[in-house]
């Protein structure tokens, strides 16, 4: 949710002699309990409720024939267990199709209900749980559905989507605009009868979509969808049900669940795997929060003095180093793994959890599908009580396993600074930025030809492998690579900004590491300049299909650039010593050249048929030229225009000219 932080730079600097807070303290001695009954089961023996809640006076369940409306039909007082913290109540009879929360006392006085943290379907707008059978909410052929097999990460292509920026716009020809549903609809077209929805990103080929949260989060109101409130939904509610919006009832509570899987299974079939946003970090309030209902002060952390520490500047940070807090991230990655065949999770401001809690999340989730892909944003967004070696900061991605982050370094160095919409990068002309862009390239491992000392963002090679990176010039966040561009280049003719768009992304899609896109770039969607629009309306945020034939060069290139990725290993080197030995930069005469990088992928890298691949960008405002190694080279990609069988024609090498903003790849077999 947030672009990065300024806190990248001297962190190891500041460490606190403690884990906790004085006050967070007082938590380690609770007793923990993480068994798979907690909150609600269901058998042959009734229904039965188990709420882990160490230090209330009292607890009870409210149970109601509603959702949303009506009292309580029968409250259930609960009895307490010291030994695992829980109190457990239970009726002899299966409540399917009824709803419940639970209620403690703290201190002497009645929390708000809640429906407790593990709520795995609920009512209206996420407050009361529901009892349903999960069992009914399968779509056929469930059983055995699953996604794509992944051997590296860095195979993998990402496609960031919002539900509502895919569907909503009337260009997409999608009748579920909006809803889950919508990328179960095959033979959508676009108003020049182009394929849109899940049959346009068969088209494209990207392998992973990464769906914006979609577990049941905050802002919008599920009674009131006629008023179309848009939002990202980093405001969590239930992190164990689906968003009640995306489906086409909300008051069903099995709607939510049946539909979210129906989606899933969908893109499986189409060979595309769903990776889930995940915002475990903080939540939408604060004492009100269910984690607060339920267990008050143990979830969230705190200063010394008690007040709530805000490392994710939405008011509070969660409390990962804490086993009930730690354990509840790995139980509900992994029911999402198991329940819903979810095959990738990107953690929202992951450095806000502890790298122990990361290495362990992927680990177990390594036990439900070793393919399942684990990443987050390298960074927080305020200063937390955790001690900074801890974070699972970007600069401590070589402490995980089986974790990859962000590269902001690239993205920063290609476009130009997120901060300051005007400035721009390498690839629109904007001297100095090489070292920075090579870091990325070379998926921030160690380079004998890369010096770290004059990257921008990061100042050693903090990644020991490149499956640990991901790179990308844009994402939700901030102004999206269209509107980035046409800001930045004012003034130059849009030829030139496409251009430079082609460039930009073609650096993301030849570099080491798992590049990540942003949907709709494929054909220049922009944002109407609004860079932090997570609330705004659809108006703002849908994508306009009809761009797909307006821009179909633009797609066609991007269509290319995946093609180009999957059929050529030597873009997808699987180790640091690999890349070193492979992938050799040319030297460059910065006396007469500037923007200009160049580089071969040699010896067949990585088993490519292909024993080179030479590519070169240049990104100045200015045709420039390199030269290339005599030889019978075919031309893959070249002023604009890209071949991934290297269809372009044919090159001798030699003295060879560069167009403004744009991207050469040769290739000798
Ligand atoms: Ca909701």
């Amino acid at each position: 949710m947030i672009a990065a932080t300024m806190l990248s730079c001297g962190l190891a600097a500041e460490v606190s002699a403690q884990t906790n807070s004085k006050f967070d303290s007082q938590f380690m001695s609770w007793p923990v309990y993480n068994g798979g009954d907690l909150e609600l089961t269901v058998d042959n023996t009734g229904t039965h409720f188990r709420l882990w809640s160490p230090k209330a006076k009292e607890a009870r369940v409210k149970l109601y024939d509603n959702g949303h409306t009506g009292e309580a039909y029968k409250t259930l007082p609960m009895k307490f267990d010291a030994t695992t913290g829980t109190w457990s109540a239970s009726v002899p009879e299966k409540l399917y199709g009824k709803f419940y929360t639970f209620q403690i006392n703290s201190d002497g006085k009645w929390l708000k209900e809640t429906p407790g943290v593990w709520a795995k379907a609920v009512g209206v707008n996420g407050d009361r749980a529901a009892i349903i059978d999960l069992d009914t909410t399968d779509p056929e052929g469930w059983a055995a559905d699953k996604g794509p097999e992944v051997k590296s990460f860095n195979d993998v292509i990402v496609y960031e989507m919002h539900h509502r920026d895919m569907s909503m716009h009337p260009s997409s020809g999608i009748a579920n605009k909006g809803k889950f549903l919508a990328l179960t609809e095959e033979g959508t077209l676009s108003p020049q009868g182009l394929k849109t929805g899940i049959d346009h990103l068969k088209e494209l080929g990207v392998t992973h979509v990464h769906i914006l949260p979609s577990y049941d989060y905050n802002s919008v109101d599920e009674l009131n969808l006629q008023n179309n409130t848009y939002n990202w939904g980093y405001d969590p509610l239930n992190y164990n049900a689906p968003e009640g919006s995306y489906s086409t009832n909300p008051s069903d509570p099995k709607a939510r669940v049946r539909e979210m899987k129906e989606m899933i299974k969908a893109l499986h079939d189409a060979g595309i795997g769903v990776i889930m946003d995940v915002v475990y970090n903080h939540t939408a309030q604060n004492d009100d929060s269910n984690f607060e209902l339920t267990a008050p002060g143990y979830y969230h952390r705190h200063w010394d003095d008690g007040r709530y520490s805000d490392a994710s500047g939405c008011g509070n940070e969660t409390a990962s180093d804490l086993q009930q807090m730690r354990d509840y991230i790995i139980n509900s990655t992994k029911y999402w793994a198991d329940e819903y065949h979810i095959d990738g999770f990107r953690f929202d401001l992951m450095a806000i959890h502890d790298t122990e809690t990361m290495n362990q999340v992927a680990a177990e989730l390594k036990k439900v599908n070793p393919s399942i892909f684990v990443y987050g944003e390298g960074w927080t967004a305020g200063d937390s009580p955790l001690q900074p070696e801890r974070r699972a900061l970007k600069e401590n991605v070589s402490k995980m396993q089986g974790i990859a982050v962000f590269s902001d370094d690239l993205r920063d160095a290609v476009k130009g600074h997120y901060t300051d919409a005007a400035d721009r990068g390498f690839a629109t002309g904007k001297p100095g930025l090489e070292e920075t862009v090579k870091i990325g390239i070379v998926a921030a491992t160690d380079h004998p030809q890369v010096d770290y000392k004059k990257g921008n963002n990061s100042k050693f090679p903090y990644a020991k492998s490149p499956e640990m990176i991901v790179n990308y010039v844009s994402c939700h966040d901030d102004l999206c690579l269209t509107d980035k561009l046409r800001k930045s280049m004012a003034g130059e003719p849009e030829e030139n900004v496409l251009s430079a768009a082609k460039l930009a992304q073609t650096i993301v899609f030849t570099s080491q590491g798992t590049p990540f896109m942003f949907a709709g770039e494929e054909v220049f969607r922009d944002k109407k300049g609004v860079h932090n629009s997570y609330n705004s309306p659809d108006s703002i945020n849908a994508i306009d299909w009809s761009n797909k034939a307006k821009y179909k060069d633009l797609f066609d290139y991007y269509k290319g650039l995946v093609a180009i990725r999957k059929a050529h290993p030597a873009f997808r080197m699987t180790t640091a010593a690999d890349i070193a030995k492979n992938l050799k930069f040319d030297k460059i005469d910065t006396k007469k050249t500037h923007n200009l990088i160049s580089y071969s992928l040699l010896n067949h890298a990585n088993g490519d048929k292909w024993a080179e691949i030479k590519v070169v960008f240049n990104g100045s405002d200015k045709a420039q030229s390199v030269d290339i190694k005599k030889g019978d080279w075919l031309i893959v990609a070249q002023d604009g225009k890209i071949s991934p069988t290297g269809a372009l024609g044919r090159s001798q090498g030699g003295k060879t000219t560069l167009p403004p903003y744009s991207a050469l790849i040769l290739a000798r077999e």
